[in-house]
């Protein structure tokens, strides 16, 4: 069950005395914010607006939305980061999941005895890595955990940004992810190059996401090779403020047309297939907001992030292209 860290909000909110607040946070925990939403309006008899448009990461706050609300603190929920605010105005709120993992890191010292493991987790796990290295050691396991950088803690992954595990890769035989997430542990497995495990407790179970990443990977690769063949190309700036990033769209720009390609730019919030639909003229996109868009959705034209833009580029110029996503931040 996710808790939220309720004491800091209130406090914040006894001292510094909004006339009105906004919370947003993950959409997995907008039922739980909407409950500390009710308790900040009963107990403080102040507006408290639950931003529910998706929030993907401290990359996409929708600090605009709480503006707009005339909310004087906008209460972030559940990525925790090494920081505790942006600002005066935005506070980052920790959300813990109270799950424990005793009985899966048992199972996961078994399968893994007299192997060596990075482990590694999401903002909502965090507290549990001592805990969990502490089984694995008795049970025969070496672990590392390696070191955060930016706004990552030790240990800690975002869905672009992998530096702890980055560190380890050369040292060991296996990513160890905990939690449920697919979709960081395949960016593990990706920018590592190593196999790669979900420790999930809630279904009991140890899952190995090593051939899902492949396939993102095959898919990703392929887009790159089918824009190489493009006359014109689209290129998205993302809006959100986190995200948001015009001089890489300048670039790709003044590359593409160096190398005799026709370029648009374009702005967008949300990136999606049906977004792109409306644009007519267009045999390829680049976008240089999210890179997990283009290696996790499906777009009816090839749709590159930022790193598969990097490799067609390379390619167009005849270039080397080595491994694409194996590096530690994707943006
Ligand atoms: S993967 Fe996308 S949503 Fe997640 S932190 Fe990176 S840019 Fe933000």
């Amino acid at each position: 069950m996710i808790v939220i860290d309720e004491k800091t909000i209130f406090d914040e909110i006894q001292r510094r005395k909004p006339v009105s607040v906004a919370l947003n946070g993950p959409d997995g925990i907008l039922p739980k914010i909407q409950e500390t939403a009710s308790k900040i309006m009963e107990r403080f008899g102040i507006p408290a607006y639950v931003l529910a448009d998706s929030c993907f990461g401290t990359c996409d706050m929708n600090t605009n939305g709480a503006k707009v609300l005339g909310a004087e603190i906008l209460f972030h929920i559940g990525h925790t980061i090494n920081s505790t605010s942006f600002g005066d105005n935005i506070v980052l709120v920790d959300a813990f999941d109270n799950i424990s993992f005793d009985t899966i890191a048992e199972k996961c010292a078994e399968e893994f005895r007299g192997k060596t493991v990075s482990l590694v987790t999401d903002s909502q796990h965090l507290h549990e890595v001592d805990k969990v290295r502490t089984i694995l050691e008795h049970g025969g396991v070496q672990v590392l955990v390696g070191k955060g950088k930016g706004q990552l803690n030790d240990g800690q992954v975002f869905g672009c940004e992998f530096y702890p595990v980055m560190e380890t890769r050369d040292s060991v035989d296996a990513n160890i992810f905990l939690g449920q997430s697919n979709f960081h542990a395949a960016g593990i497995a990706l920018s590592t190059n190593r196999p790669t495990y979900v420790l999930d407790p809630y279904f009991n179970e140890i899952r190995e996401v090593t051939g899902f990443a492949q396939t993102l990977q095959k898919k990703s690769i392929l887009a790159v090779y089918k824009a190489a063949e493009a006359e014109s190309f689209g290129i998205i700036v993302g809006l959100k403020e986190g995200q948001f990033s015009k001089t890489t769209a300048l670039k790709f720009k003044k590359e593409l047309e160096t190398l005799g390609r026709k370029v648009q730019l374009f702005a967008l919030t949300e990136i999606t297939d049906d977004k792109l639909r409306n644009l007519k003229g267009i045999d390829a996109f680049i976008q240089v907001a999210c890179p997990r868009i283009s290696t996790d959705n499906q777009f009816h034209k090839p749709v590159l992030s930022t790193p598969q833009a990097n490799a067609l580029v390379k390619l167009l110029k005849k270039e080397n292209v080595d491994s694409i996503f194996q590096i530690p931040h994707w943006l």
